[in-house]
């Protein structure tokens, strides 16, 4: 989101300013003053009557309104990056992971406080907090799906979301039932 402010050539402001500066040159008016979202957002709307009347004026500035519409979209739909807590007693350190551009994550070697960190078992602790069918949840944890199911009907299991009509579970939090099973039986 940052990136989009950015006022330079890469930046989501700079392209609705090159269909300012394009609507000036072309009808060869005196290039607005406008550098903020509110400034070049409200010169064009209220220029759309001068810019709409110019078929190559009103598909550039689509053009590049579609572009930034694009690129906040993006940004908004961006999901969370994934942040376990480093597993070293007694540190309050995350370890965050780091977009790798192509839809998976990149994980550091290092909690925030600096202690070294297990990658596989990063990862593993990460997927069981990934929503899973009932059936994958009961064999990462060790217990049979009936086992599962009874936790679930009971309510101490609560699908964590829903894929169509399939709940889906976090191992995490069946590992945590399985735990509390176990210390009081
Ligand atoms: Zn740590």
């Amino acid at each position: 989101m940052i990136d989009a402010l950015r006022l330079d050539e890469h930046g989501q402001l700079f392209a609705l300013s090159q269909a300012v500066r394009a609507v000036c040159e072309e009808t060869k008016t005196a290039q607005a003053e406008c550098d903020t979202w509110t400034g070049v957002c409200g010169w064009l709307i209220s220029q759309a009557d001068v810019w709409r009347a110019d078929p190559w004026l009103a598909e550039f500035v689509a053009g590049q309104v579609w572009d930034v519409w694009r690129a906040l979209t993006r940004a908004a739909r961006e999901p969370d990056s994934p942040s376990i807590p480093c597993a070293v007693e007694g540190c309050h350190g995350r370890i965050t992971a780091l977009d790798d551009g192509t839809g998976g994550w990149l994980w550091p070697d290092v909690c925030t406080d600096g202690h070294r960190v297990d990658r596989a078992e990063l990862v593993r602790r990460w997927k069981a907090t990934q929503p899973a069918p009932l059936a994958d949840v009961a064999q990462t944890v060790g217990r049979s799906p009936r086992t599962l199911a009874r936790w679930v009907a009971a309510g101490w299991l609560k699908a964590a979301a829903q894929d169509g009509r399939t709940p889906l579970y976090r191992a995490d939090e069946a590992q945590r039932i399985a735990a509390l099973m176990e210390r009081t039986a």
